[in-house]
């Protein structure tokens, strides 16, 4: 999150402005309008979350109620840091309550959590994360007979993702259809909302959708959660989707109390159905709408700014802005490399010589990467020099395979109907209990519309399975009741149930079995502890914890470190490694932005997507001008001549961002990237 720490009002808040002295005019402007719809359209640095903030204090010194406010923020981190800039503003005096600030996500988890019963959810739904989703598209694929090769289980949450966010419920998807693979996803669709519906689930885009769905078609509910705010904000707006919109526009619509900021220059979920259209038509959809623009950009050195303005302006569907830079600095480094593994080592040690010998912290840091691919060998460098250094948005903690076992335990115990947790955990560690078999026991169960465990006795009379396996079933199924009651027990600790279960079943003999060598086996049972630690903090920092809430707050952050920003990730005053994704928002005094390759920055998907779609290209320019604006002071580009890709070295062509940046002819080119 970016800082926006600078002058919090000591002592003379009272004074006339005062409290404002850390704005510029058009800021102030912003945040002095207080009523009906206003929107700031600014691009990167300009202050635009700065606004936001003091706003909210505004709100409140003026006489709101705190807690009649939300802010919706993009990430959680976002969110926390907000909270505490405030209280800071407000110079420590005690309010009554607390402004919302929150997630599109959680802020839809808590309406769901009131209203959902009037959908046929129960209120206690349990939220699928990545891979609960992916088995429940596989049991659905399974259910309509689709082999694998027609429709991947992938392809199919993709496209349910894209429904869902356009708002089209499995009925209605029908009608969106365009050729036979959309008839199968159609039908795949449906099987897997109802398979979610039946174990009281719902996936991440449902938040939204189910949200909208109860705001179109329950008035009362609509009207309740209208009646909870007088004032809405929205950052970083040019990323809402078409549900987000909604659902705003119906929370706001008695009193207009709408303030959103962004950069239509910074809109880079347009894969994930965000649409630039929002922000760029605010005046319509609110008519009567306030525009601030701001042009002063505090954040970055004029030499970065110059080189982010004309990577930019290649972009043709934009607002022409202008930004003005409030500092001089240094001019920003091109390294070419060999190949990737120089190009790790080099900007690695460049990091050493920086922490080591001129004492920079090493939080002051940024590697930028736009693929997944790329951070692997940073980190072995990073790990090689010792230079502490957290993975941002890579393989979330929660990805973990033995995280991920815990948590469909734990969910297999707080939610027995929740029969993909079950599915997942039924034979690991392994007790006899085959894939047929549970396969066979499935079938029967779609079939005869039971749950698993009912299916069990007639699959043994069918002579389906052994009476064996029936055995070490029932057994399983004992196993996960004795625990659903342990947790009833009042006064019983989770993490002590955790702790307990891990013993019984004997987890450690399956990392062993699954990891041969003794350094694998101890860093995957550290990952048990902290799955134990994390249920500690938990325990510790809540009021009356309940697992159901535990499971529903892993999830959240989980799902959101894959693109947004785990706090305890960023705190660490350590180097960051991140995905340009993840680092929207966010400022380094220093930033290496690697992989200045056509096929890289910009993405292949997108370089060969580039004849049917040109947007395709100008999410990249975007995205690579999101990563240029996050540096405050220095900025090194790098990239590899050569790079291995499926067991080929190629050479590799220089990014056109890069020769835009600079507006370099051919033979500057040449001197300038060394070719
Ligand atoms: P982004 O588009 O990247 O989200 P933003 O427009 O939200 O950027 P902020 O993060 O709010 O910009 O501000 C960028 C930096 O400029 C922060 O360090 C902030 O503290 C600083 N800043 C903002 N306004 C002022 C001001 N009036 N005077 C001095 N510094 C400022
Ligand atoms: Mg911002």
């Amino acid at each position: 999150m970016a800082d926006l720490s600078l002058s919090a009002p000591r002592g003379s808040a009272t004074a006339a402005g005062g409290h404002l002295s850390g704005l510029n005019p058009s800021q102030k402007d912003a945040v002095l309008t207080l009523a009906g719809p206003l929107l700031v359209l600014a691009g990167a640095g300009t202050g635009k979350t700065r606004v936001i903030t003091y706003r909210m204090a505004e709100l409140i010194r003026t006489g709101t109620q705190p807690d009649r406010i939300l802010s919706v923020t993009f990430t959680n981190k976002a969110a926390k840091e907000m909270q505490e800039r405030m209280s800071s503003l407000l110079g420590g005096k005690r309010q009554r309550s607390r402004p919302v600030v929150s997630t599109f996500h959680s802020l839809c988890v808590k309406i769901l959590r009131q209203e959902i019963t009037a959908l046929g959810y129960p209120g206690t739904f349990l939220i699928y994360d990545r891979g609960d989703q992916e088995s429940a598209a596989r049991k659905a694929l399974r259910d309509i007979r689709v082999p694998d090769t027609s429709l991947r289980p992938g392809d199919l949450l993709a496209q349910i993702s894209k429904w869902k966010t356009l708002g089209v419920g499995p009925e209605d998807a029908r009608d969106f259809i365009e050729d036979d693979r959309g008839m199968l996803a159609a039908a795949g669709y449906r099987k897997y909302q109802a398979s979610l519906r039946a174990a009281g689930a719902v996936d991440f885009d449902d938040l939204l959708m189910l949200t909208d769905l109860l705001f179109h078609e329950f008035p009362d509910v609509l009207g309740r959660q209208q009646q909870r705010f007088d004032h809405v904000q929205i950052d970083e707006y040019q990323d809402t989707n078409e549900m987000q919109f909604r659902i705003i526009r119906d929370l706001v619509l008695p009193h207009g109390n709408l303030c959103v900021v962004g950069d239509d220059d910074q809109s880079i979920y347009g894969w994930r159905g965000a649409e630039v259209k929002h922000i760029l038509g605010f005046q319509q959809h609110f008519p009567g709408a306030k525009v601030v623009r701001l042009q002063d950009n505090y954040r970055c050195t004029r030499q970065i700014l110059d080189l982010a303005n004309s990577l930019v302006k290649h972009n043709r569907g934009r607002h022409e802005k202008t930004l003005v830079a409030h500092k001089d600095g240094v001019e920003v480094l091109v390294r070419p490399y060999a190949d990737e593994q120089t190009e790790a080592e080099g900007v690695v040690r460049e990091i050493n010589y920086l922490t080591k010998q001129l004492n920079i912290p090493p939080g002051d840091i940024a590697i930028l990467f736009r693929t997944n691919e790329q951070p692997r060998l940073f980190e072995q460098e990073l790990r090689r020099l010792n230079i502490p250094y957290t993975l941002v948005g890579g393989q979330s903690f929660f990805d973990r395979r033995e995280v991920r076992d815990m948590m469909a335990y734990l969910k297999a115990i707080a939610h027995p109907e929740d029969e993909v947790s079950l599915l997942r955990i039924i034979n690991t560690p392994a007790r006899g209990i085959g894939d047929t078999a549970v396969e066979k026991v499935l079938t029967r169960a779609v079939k005869s519309g039971q749950k698993f465990w009912a299916a069990v006795p007639d699959a043994v009379a069918a002579k389906e399975i052994t009476v064996k396996t029936a055995k070490a079933m029932e057994e399983f199924h004992h196993l996960l009741a004795r625990f659903r009651s342990q947790l009833q027990t009042p006064g019983q600790k989770i993490s002590t149930l955790l702790r307990e279960l891990v013993d019984v079943i004997d987890y450690e003999s399956e990392i062993e079995k699954q990891y041969k060598e003794k350094h694998q086996q101890l860093a995957r049972s550290g990952t048990i502890d902290e799955c134990i630690e994390a249920l500690e903090q938990y325990e510790e920092r809540t009021h009356q914890p309940t697992l159901s809430e535990f499971l529903e707050q892993t999830t959240l952050e989980g799902r959101e470190e894959n693109f947004g920003n785990d706090d305890k990730q960023l705190d660490r005053p350590a180097a960051k490694l991140m995905t340009l994704h993840s680092a929207k928002g966010l400022e380094f005094p220093r930033v290496f932005l690697v992989g200045l390759e056509e096929g890289i920055l910009p993405h292949k998907r997108s370089v060969d997507a580039e004849g049917d779609d040109p947007n395709a290209i100008e999410e990249e320019r975007r995205l690579a001008y999101v990563g240029v604006t996050r540096a405050k002071d220095y900025l090194t580009l790098t990239r590899a001549e050569t790079r291995t890709s499926y067991g080929k070295r190629k050479l590799t062509k220089v990014s056109r961002f890069l020769r835009e940046m600079f507006d370099l002819d051919s033979e500057e080119e040449a001197a300038l990237l060394g070719k």
